[in-house]
């Protein structure tokens, strides 16, 4: 078994989780999370739900859930080298994107603008909710029951308001303190996920080309190593090997970037990790600015392409219609839902009303949340 480094999350350090359990025979106490975050039913819907395309565009795509996959996959390659908490890292990165509203981005926007004057809605928020609160499956607490260390890594950022109301995991966000190792690894190995494989889904979908890639460092300087090194290779492979390099080069500037730093501060203990005052595992700054590039050409060539901009227009109808169609006809919920409805109201009145409205949309896959639309407004459509 791997040795953890003394700054690593380690159980035997762990905070805790909010309801007390005997300890899992058999397994790490992150082991036991990982395992519950697997069994969720939040975690088959991101199979469902998208990042940047919907689901019903084509089964190559990334959808969250493969993206969650390559996450972790990343996150434990980076936990190895560090000696840091494998699991953790794990159970973090499979459970970061289950508070995700269908359609992407586009969904969470309306819906947070649905629920401006109800307290807001934030995908990582929502996320730290699902596995709270939102699964039901254990006969001894409400969610999940997770430990302290994966809430906190789950909730990458948080407003000062909603940290307020978070008791001891909001504290970090008020007193300016920093996540375990973990939570810092599984953050970046998210951004180099996503960066790259909305690349390869990019060229794919037909949204991207190589000579506008080109304009990219990151890409360039891999695709031109590739095309001259493999002169004739097909367009897939030479793709697919530009991509796989990036990402070593990303994790490999990361790993030695953080290793540094790590010894430059040398933490003895996970709270010297939180109390710090930076970031530990961070990329150097070139790779920063590198990065920087990447995004904004990703966000002016694909996530404001045209064809997106019209699945995001028609995402923000559907989302905006089921919102209102149910805040203000309960009757049209199904009746679980109608109850959690009912009782959120009775506990804080119209704004309870709205979160159980909006956990339900929220809770929705691409393809049922267009179905439900059409259930509810298509007068031809079977309910
Ligand atoms: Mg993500």
């Amino acid at each position: 078994m791997q040795t953890l480094a003394p700054f690593a999350a380690d159980e035997t350090t762990s905070h805790g989780r909010v309801y007390d359990e005997p300890k899992p025979s058999y397994r790490s106490e992150y082991q036991r999370d990982r395992d519950r975050i697997i069994h969720s039913a939040a975690f088959r819907r991101l199979e469902y739900k998208t990042q940047v395309f919907v689901n019903h565009e084509g089964d190559m795509f990334r959808t969250r859930l493969t993206h969650s996959i390559e996450v972790a996959q990343i996150g434990r390659s980076i936990a190895r080298v560090l000696n840091i908490n494998e699991d953790l890292i794990e159970a973090i990165a499979l459970a970061h994107d289950l508070g995700h509203t269908p359609f992407g981005h586009a969904g969470q926007d309306v819906l947070n603008d649905c629920m401006r004057d109800h307290g807001g809605f934030e995908h990582n928020m929502q996320s730290l909710r699902v596995v709270d609160e939102l699964e039901e499956k254990y006969a001894d607490f409400p969610g999940l029951n997770l430990t302290f260390e994966t809430r906190e890594g789950i909730l990458k950022h948080c407003s000062v308001k909603n940290a307020q109301q978070l008791g001891e995991l909001g504290e970090r966000f008020l007193n300016k303190q920093h996540p375990s190792l973990e939570a810092q690894t599984a953050n970046l190995a998210d951004q180099i996920a996503y960066n790259n494989h909305d690349v390869d889904d990019g060229l794919r979908a037909g949204l991207l080309t190589i000579e506008q890639l080109r304009e990219v460092t990151l890409f360039r300087e891999q695709y031109d190593y590739v095309v001259a090194t493999y002169p004739g290779l097909q367009r897939r492979r030479a793709i697919h090997e530009t991509i796989r390099r990036m990402i070593n080069r990303q994790v490999v500037d990361l790993l030695e970037t953080s290793l540094e730093l790590i010894e430059d501060h040398n933490p003895r203990h996970i709270e010297d990790v939180r109390q710090v005052g930076v970031d530990l595992i961070t990329f150097s700054e070139p790779m920063q600015k590198l990065n920087l590039e990447m995004k904004q050409f990703l966000r002016e060539n694909l996530y404001r392409n045209y064809r997106v901009n019209r699945m995001s227009a028609k995402a923000e109808r559907i989302i905006r219609a089921l919102f209102v169609a149910f805040f203000t006809d309960v009757t049209l919920l199904p009746p679980e839902q109608a109850n959690n409805v009912r009782w959120l109201e009775k506990e804080s009145g119209e704004a309870g009303r709205a979160r159980a409205v909006a956990d339900y949309i929220a809770g929705m896959t691409d393809r049922f949340a267009i179905l439900e639309y059409e259930r509810i407004y298509n007068p031809t459509q079977l309910t």
